[in-house]
């Protein structure tokens, strides 16, 4: 047990965790013993606790992060062109994404033959949508204290890079502040590593629970939008990530999933990109052999506005719901679908099931009842944690590819067996 590494441990709670839901929700009679002390006991409390404590480190660690990471690129005009890289990369993955997934839910046809009225679980909260002035001004942040206390991860990104800025243009002037936030930086990457060692305990409490919660009924009906979604997650990561790694960056994709594996079981299970960041960073760092200063502003960035599994579902949805009420898709309508979904990433917080949400956006765009989003609400926390695996996998590829456009990147760490698993 001692020797095994965490990527395994964190794997075996997963796998041990789904058969304990499961039986929880079948062998185990309902009462007090299974509901209370259980599922809404024991496992909810390490389960919860076990993401709680991680999202206790993203607000401090995405500011110290950000500010230290674009103070190190230095000069503004390499973070201007590192900023445009990833940026542009990360729209680009995503609308390939949504693409991929447009066109496997035009082949599978998701929602035809299906009446779901029984199904529907509750009505959606549906968010106003704002206009484009208004989000671009929600940007910046009247009261940066506020942003920092309320969480709100796009008013950090902004003043933790201007800061970051600023720091980087009066150099040792301002010394003593660099340092505290080095030091806020090195205090929680630490506090990542020991809170990690509990993952294999969290995640298998949080993926009992949610077995437990909802067993398998509720999947049948949804079968094959489930399928279609599943499979235009797995052709992103399996085709367009290794495509985009061996072009690109010409490294293996295969040793980037075994890097990246324990990376993809935190965000599976916490179903949060922003509470995979912590860990996202580290391995980015220990293990794959990117330089601090890209790593730390790549991947909260990314986790904020970049959501590859997150457009495939709403690609999906789309198509489903369109089946399902007999509203067919133009052309139009389905280049409105990417520009919106691609746009409905970008204002998708790193909290699960926060995309089903925006997707209501998405629907309205093309003319869809947005009461369409009951339908797959009761399903939709598996299909959550897939995409957040892929939405955690697309900041790690893009952060990857500029890091070594940069040469920023110590290759020999990326191939590396011998990594001590500081983690473990
Ligand atoms: N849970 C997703 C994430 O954190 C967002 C979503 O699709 O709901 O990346």
């Amino acid at each position: 047990m001692r020797k095994m590494g965490l990527t395994t441990k964190i794997f075996i709670g997963l796998i041990l965790g789904a058969i304990f839901g499961i039986i929880l929700h079948y062998v185990v009679p309902a009462g007090t013993f299974r509901d209370d002390v259980l599922i809404n006991g024991v496992l909810r409390l390490f389960g919860r606790g076990f993401v709680q404590t991680i999202q206790m480190l993203v607000v401090p660690l995405v500011f110290a992060s950000l500010v230290s990471g674009s103070a190190a690129i230095g000069d503004v005009k390499k973070l201007g062109r590192i900023g445009i890289k990833t940026v542009s990369f990360y729209m680009v993955t995503t609308a390939i994404a949504i693409t991929i997934a447009l066109l496997i839910a035009e082949i599978i046809n998701p929602g035809i033959g299906l009446d779901l009225s029984q199904v529907a679980t509750a009505e959606p909260t549906i968010g106003e949508n704002a206009g484009l002035v208004s989000v671009l001004l929600g940007i910046i942040p009247t009261n940066p204290v506020n942003a920092l206390a309320s969480g709100n991860m796009l008013q950090i990104i902004f003043f933790a890079i201007f800061v970051g800025i600023v720091i980087a243009i009066l150099g040792e002037k301002v010394k003593p502040m660099t340092d505290v936030i080095l030091s806020l930086n090195e205090i929680m990457m630490q506090m990542t590593m020991l809170i990690m060692k509990f993952a294999p305990i969290g995640v298998f409490c949080l993926i009992a629970s949610t077995f437990a919660t909802t067993g398998w009924d509720a999947f049948v009906p949804l079968l094959k939008y489930m399928s279609a979604v599943l499979l235009g997650l797995l052709v992103q990561g399996a085709v367009t990530y290794m495509v985009m790694l061996g072009v690109f960056a010409k490294l293996n994709p295969i040793r980037f999933f075994k890097n990246f594996a324990p990376v993809m079981n935190v965000a599976f299970s916490t179903a949060s990109s922003n509470a995979t960041i912590p860990v996202n960073i580290e391995t980015m760092e220990e293990r794959m052999g990117v330089s601090k200063s890209v790593a730390s502003f790549t991947i909260p960035l990314g986790a904020t506005i970049n959501m590859d599994g997150t457009a495939i579902m709403q690609g999906v949805a789309v198509v489903f719901v369109s089946q399902v009420y007999g509203i067919p898709l133009t052309l139009p309508a389905f280049l409105t679908v990417i520009l919106t979904a691609t746009l409905a990433s970008i204002g998708t917080a790193g909290v699960p099931g926060v995309g089903l949400i925006t997707l209501s956006m998405v629907l309205t765009s093309v003319g869809l009842p947005v009461e369409g989003i009951a339908l797959i609400m009761g399903i939709d926390r598996i299909l959550d944690m897939a995409r957040t695996a892929v939405n955690v996998t697309g900041d790690a590829v893009c952060t990857l590819v500029v890091s070594k456009s940069e040469n920023e990147f110590d290759e020999a760490m990326f191939y590396s067996d011998n990594v001590v698993e500081k983690t473990a």
